[in-house]
């Protein structure tokens, strides 16, 4: 295992945080300060080259895997215990194509990155309230905004 970790950091752009290392409990922590889980190692990717050696790793090693955008699911699925955690949080770039209306973003942008970067061209996206919750997690599992119509 350790040596799948040294492989690991050798290919990595980003960052490779072990528990012996002192940005450790503030790299697995998550929104839910309830999830208090301690992964074997946070990956924090530095590039999108940084996705395929982690997803390798756990495979090979068979560690459980977690994937995160901005840590906010209430259950802690951006987190696992003795597992190996990919935050995509570094990755939150945000490209608008204001003629066209549309919103590229990084796999790691939060609605805040999402905000900020549609506000200087009027528009806006109807996806949370919340503006620290991950663009991602918000398409896969959430959506409800401002701007969304109510049902029923
Ligand atoms: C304080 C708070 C406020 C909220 N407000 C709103 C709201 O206003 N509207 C609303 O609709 N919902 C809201 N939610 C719910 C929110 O939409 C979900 O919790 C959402 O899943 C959070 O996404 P995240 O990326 O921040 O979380 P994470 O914990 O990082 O990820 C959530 C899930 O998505 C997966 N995931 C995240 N990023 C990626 C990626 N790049 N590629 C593949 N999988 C990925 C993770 O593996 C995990 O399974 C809120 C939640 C909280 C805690």
């Amino acid at each position: 295992m350790a040596s799948a970790l040294q492989e690991l950091r050798t290919r990595l752009v980003g960052e490779l945080i072990e528990p012996q290392d002192p940005l450790y409990d503030e790299a697995r922590a998550v929104w839910n300060g309830m999830i208090d889980l301690r992964p074997r190692a946070v990956v924090r990717a530095g590039a999108v080259t940084d996705i395929d050696p982690v997803l390798e790793a756990a495979r090979h090693t068979g560690m459980p895997l977690a994937v995160r955008g901005g840590g906010h699911s209430i259950a802690g699925h951006g987190t696992a215990a003795d597992g190996l955690v990919l935050d995509l949080g570094p990755l939150n770039g945000v490209d608008v194509d204001a003629a066209n209306q549309l919103v590229t973003v990084g796999p790691g942008a939060t609605l805040a990155d999402v905000d900020r970067a549609t506000a200087g061209h009027g528009l806006a996206v109807p996806l949370g309230v919340i503006i620290q919750t991950g663009v991602a997690g918000l398409t896969l599992g959430g959506g409800v905004g401002w701007l969304t119509a109510p049902t029923g």
